[in-house]
């Protein structure tokens, strides 16, 4: 792999151990050539010593017949065609030695916001092309000057090939301007100034537009309520959770509750957003987590933000720099249009940024970090597959986009892309795909893409899109792949087990399913070689279509109206003065006339329902908003006696299982009526859900012998969800698997999509 600094460290390695020899990369990973008597010595140590950014996925000996006699050990210098399969480094923090560099007065690095070293800094965001080196990223600009080129040519410096070397001298500055159409007034500072000016904006309640590693953010001080609201308002963000970077895990710690888990993910070299539990006396302004009871924490990740926190303002709001739904800002122009309704002031760089990259998002649940959005920091690592296959290309779901392709074992997934809505976000996704296939010399021999007919992606995969990418793809076979199919095989590869067969059970908003209809509480049985559909939720109407999915209310009403039928509203007039007169009608007309209601099994309409029906949410804002606060409550109200509400399997010789809700909405009606609390309800239901599906998973079991069950799809983001039924089930002797690699959300159904194809082209 390269830029971990592998070949300096085994270069250092070799030398400790007396051998000679050389060390090269040979086009599938590296090759090392040793001679001499400590060889076993070297080969032991080269796994148990190596730098933390190393991963060896697979070490082979071989003796070889004597040629020549070294004299030395030597790095030889990769040729850009060799290289094809060796990796691109994902971005990495600031490593300790370069922080301890940068706060010294005496070093020539002090106050240096680009100090980067062989261990640290940015990777895949600064590159253009292979082979990784210093002139296929944006810092070809900057010749080194004599003191960073010769730690860049001393093997035993910490900076030995360190490609983005860099400082005050050579290297990138900041640049500080005030934003001339919200202010009238010019100020341009450079260096120290800038970085002055930039911490008295955020500490004085304005919003800052900074440049960061993958792209821009708006930063503004994250205890004034004002300030918060103020971005929220300019930004047309109004009810989604922001994130926010502190110094340290001390600094996290005294806002949210931490284990020692959530604790090393923080501190990690990637750095990720990490969804944390408030504290009682946090400080944060409200405005920055609305109703919700987390926080997306994060720490430093350049030398800039740890500059930044040090200013008065040490608590700042980081949301990503760009008007919603569209692409994160990276270029300056970009951000300067693009942000100048928003921010106050602009903190530039002149370090290009090449490759978009929003901030990863993970939680952990049940002990484990589980990805919610891999972006930064985890691009473009791949996923490796049990064995190697064809190379495809896979273009994911609609939401939280991501896509896929693969080369040997390797399955390569963009980053986060975003909800493939918009014609800058199908931008983006060419963009990210095309520079994965360019970088990997990758030539799919076929494309695989989602069954929904409306998507951007399948539309874009199909090639009914304007689109120069699509001349490299004409001919090869296109390769629909149902929704919850790709969920499952996402589960199954990341465990080398995507020819395996396993029940699936994946709980989800919604995915188009093979009969036509919307899909979305599934219990699959297969493998990436084919499905059948064992089982699923008792489908409902959704009155009003994709306007039930913003209003969950329409949710309630139909789940209430199945239920109970002509008596529901007698049996719950308190939810039914919620809505008005008009409302109702319409959604009962709906239903009646069959008219725009089209029929639901998803798991996440379920979670709107009881929501609404708890009166917790009744109108979304964002996605999955009415399920995270229906979790909530649940958490709150959370014990081991909750017994869990009836729920009922209906079974037929010949079709899929139907797990009905209908007897816990009963029961859930009776018990808001008579005063019983949300959060109880709540945390009954989340019970039901979980003993539904067991239930559900043991009959399957009992016709299919299958033992192993995957749980995929964007409702186990839930975690009494996840922790509750990988629990269960495993109390039954299941083998459970879960999501750790990608997101179970619909970023991670390119690599189910990219899994299948391979499969289906093996034939
Ligand atoms: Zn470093
Ligand atoms: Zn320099
Ligand atoms: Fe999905």
């Amino acid at each position: 792999m390269q830029g971990v600094g592998f070949r300096p460290y085994v270069y250092r390695l070799a030398q400790e151990c007396a051998l000679t020899g050389s060390v090269f990369n040979d086009g599938d990973g590296v090759e090392i050539e040793l001679q001499g008597v400590r060889t076993a010595e070297f080969v032991q140590r080269l796994s148990s010593e190596a730098p933390p950014l190393v991963l060896i996925t697979e070490l082979r000996e071989e003796k070889l017949e004597l040629r020549s006699e070294e004299i030395d050990f030597r790095i030889i210098p990769s040729e850009s065609t060799a290289v094809q399969s060796a990796m691109i480094p994902a971005d990495v923090a600031t490593c300790e030695d370069c922080l301890t560099e940068m706060r010294d007065p005496a070093d020539r690095r002090h106050r240096y916001p680009f100090t980067n070293c062989t261990n640290c800094g940015p990777r895949y965001t600064i590159t253009a092309s292979i082979p990784y080196d210093r002139p296929s990223t944006s810092m070809t600009k900057f010749p080194m000057c004599e003191d960073c080129a010769r730690e860049y040519h001393d093997p035993a410096d910490r900076r030995f090939h360190a490609q983005p070397n860099a400082c005050p001298v050579c290297g990138p500055q900041l640049r500080f301007v005030r934003n001339a159409r919200l202010h009238g007034c010019d100020v341009e500072l450079e260096k120290d100034a800038a970085l002055h000016a930039a911490q008295k904006e955020v500490a004085e309640g304005r919003i800052l537009a900074l440049r960061g590693l993958g792209g821009y953010h708006l930063a503004v001080d994250a205890r004034d309520e004002r300030a918060v609201h103020l971005l929220r308002i300019r930004k047309h963000r109004y009810k989604k959770p922001l994130a926010v970077m502190v110094r340290d895990v001390e600094a996290a710690r005294r806002i949210c509750e931490t284990d020692a888990e959530e604790e090393t993910l923080l501190a990690s070299a990637q750095r990720p957003i990490v969804i944390l539990r408030l504290r009682e006396g946090h400080g944060i302004a409200p405005s920055v987590s609305l109703d919700n009871p987390t926080l997306g924490v994060m720490l430093p990740y350049t030398p800039l933000h740890h500059l930044l926190l040090d200013g008065e303002a040490d608590m700042l709001v980081m949301t990503s720099g760009n008007v919603s739904e569209e692409p994160i800002c990276i270029r300056r122009g970009e951000a300067a249009e693009r942000l100048g309704d928003i921010a106050d002031a602009f903190l530039h760089h002149d370090r290009e940024i090449l490759q978009r990259c929003d901030d990863s998002v993970f939680r952990v649940i049940d002990g484990t970090a589980r990805p919610v959005r891999r972006a930064r920091s985890y691009v473009p690592r791949p996923v490796l597959l049990a064995e190697e296959g064809p190379a495809v290309l896979a273009a994911g779901a609609e939401q939280k986009n991501t896509a896929c392709v693969t080369r040997g074992r390797a399955a390569f997934l963009t980053q986060h892309i975003g909800d493939l809505e918009n014609f800058e976000t199908l931008a983006f996704f060419e963009e990210s795909v095309a520079h994965l296939m360019d970088i990997y010399a990758i030539t799919p021999v076929a494309v695989a893409h989602d069954l929904h007919p409306d998507y951007l992606g399948t539309q874009w995969a199909r090639g009914s899109l304007e689109s120069p990418l699509q001349q490299r793809l004409d001919g090869r076979p296109r390769i629909p792949v149902q929704h919850h199919h790709a969920h499952l095989v996402s589960c199954l590869a990341e465990h080398g087990r995507a020819d395996e067969d396993a029940i699936g059970v994946i709980l989800d908003g919604t995915g188009y399913g093979d009969d036509g209809t919307i899909w979305g509480g599934e219990f699959l049985t297969g493998s990436a070689r084919g499905f059948t559909r064992a089982g699923h939720f008792l489908p409902v109407r959704m009155p009003g279509a994709n306007a039930a999915v913003r209003e969950p209310w329409r949710m309630a009403f139909a789940y209430l109206e199945a239920a109970l039928g002509d008596e529901a509203q007698a049996a719950f007039p308190s939810w039914y003065a919620r809505r008005s007169e008009k409302e109702i009608e319409a959604a009962r007309f709906a239903l009646a006339g069959d008219l725009n209601a089209p029929r639901t099994s998803s798991c996440g309409r379920l979670f709107d329902a009881v929501a609404s029906l708890a009166g917790l949410q009744d109108v979304v804002d964002f996605e999955a908003q009415a399920a995270i606060a229906l979790e909530f409550a649940a958490a709150a109200a959370i014990s081991d006696c909750a017994r869990p509400y009836g729920t009922e399997a209906l079974e037929e010789e010949g079709s899929p299982i139907v797990l009905s809700f209908l007897p816990a909405i009963r029961e859930i009606v009776k018990d808001l009526s008579v005063g019983i609390s949300a959060p109880t309800v709540a945390a009954r239901f989340h019970f039901s859900v979980v003993a539904g599906c067991v239930d559900a998973v043991e009959r399957i079991a009992a016709h299919s012998g299958l033992r192993t069950v995957a749980l995929s799809g964007g409702s186990f983001q839930n975690a009494l969800l996840l922790e509750g039924l990988r629990r269960a089930l495993t109390e039954r002797h299941f083998t459970v698997l879960t999501h750790a690699q990608v997101p179970s959300n619909d970023g991670g159904v390119a690599l189910g999509q990219a899994v299948i194809a391979q499969q289906r082209m093996k034939g």
